[in-house]
C-alpha cells in the first residue's frame, strides 16, 4: 500500500492527523501534511482511508 500526499492542493486542515495520527502530521513550518511511518500502512488501511475521505480537499490518495 502506497499513499500519497498533494502538497499543493494540502491546506494544513489536519483532518488527516486527526484520522490517523500516527500516519500523518502537519509540519509547522511547511503548512503541509507528511506520512510519518509509511512502513505501517498495510496494517492501518482502515485509518488511511478514513484520512482520505476526511480531507477536504482530497490531497490524500491510495496509489496501491
Ligand atoms: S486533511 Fe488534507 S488538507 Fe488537511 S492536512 Fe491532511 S492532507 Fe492536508
Amino acid at each position: 500500500m502506497k499513499v500519497e500526499i498533494d502538497t499543493k492542493l494540502c491546506k494544513a486542515y489536519a483532518n488527516c492527523t486527526f484520522e490517523a495520527p500516527e500516519i500523518f502530521e502537519v509540519d509547522d513550518a511547511t503548512g503541509k501534511a507528511h506520512i510519518l511511518d509509511d512502513g505501517s500502512l498495510e496494517n492501518r488501511r482502515d485509518e488511511v482511508e478514513r484520512a482520505v475521505d476526511g480531507c477536504p480537499v482530497g490531497a490524500i490518495r491510495i496509489t496501491e
